[in-house]
């Protein structure tokens, strides 16, 4: 008899919610269950093992605490048991000005001192990939 089928998909851009960064864990894990249960269907997936996140550092979203409400709203679907990973993107700033891109979360451009400076990276949420077994 053969195992099952192990699978890691790897949805393009499929972003959790939008920009909302006042967003609480257990409205994204809801949203976050929501859009791993169509993937499963899609793909095929009888049992979901892992959800790679990505989330920008900005969100301050708690990682534990994610992982308590997806694993509480999982029970009876095929994502129950699933462990859930959040991977941090750091905050990065583009001058608006010169063009250039530093890593932080700046309140002027480290090269020109402009003050035109606008959010590049940081408040993402997206699904990175999902490991699952296919029948
Ligand atoms: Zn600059």
């Amino acid at each position: 008899m053969l195992g099952p089928e192990f699978s890691r998909i790897i949805p393009e851009n499929l972003w959790i919610f939008g920009n909302n960064p006042g967003m609480h864990e257990l409205a994204i894990a809801r949203n976050l269950l929501r859009q791993v249960l169509e993937v499963s269907e899609q793909e095929k997936l009888v049992r979901v093992r892992l959800v790679a996140l990505k989330a920008g550092v900005l969100r301050q979203i708690v990682a534990e605490t994610l992982s308590e409400a997806f694993a509480f709203l999982a029970l009876g679907t095929v994502a129950r048991g699933a462990k859930v990973r959040l991977a941090e993107i750091p905050a990065r700033v583009r001058c608006r000005a010169c063009g250039k891109e530093e890593e932080g979360f700046l309140a002027s451009c480290p090269s020109c001192r402009s003050a035109e400076i606008e959010l590049a990276a940081g408040r993402e949420l997206f699904i990175d990939y999902i490991e699952g077994d296919r029948k």
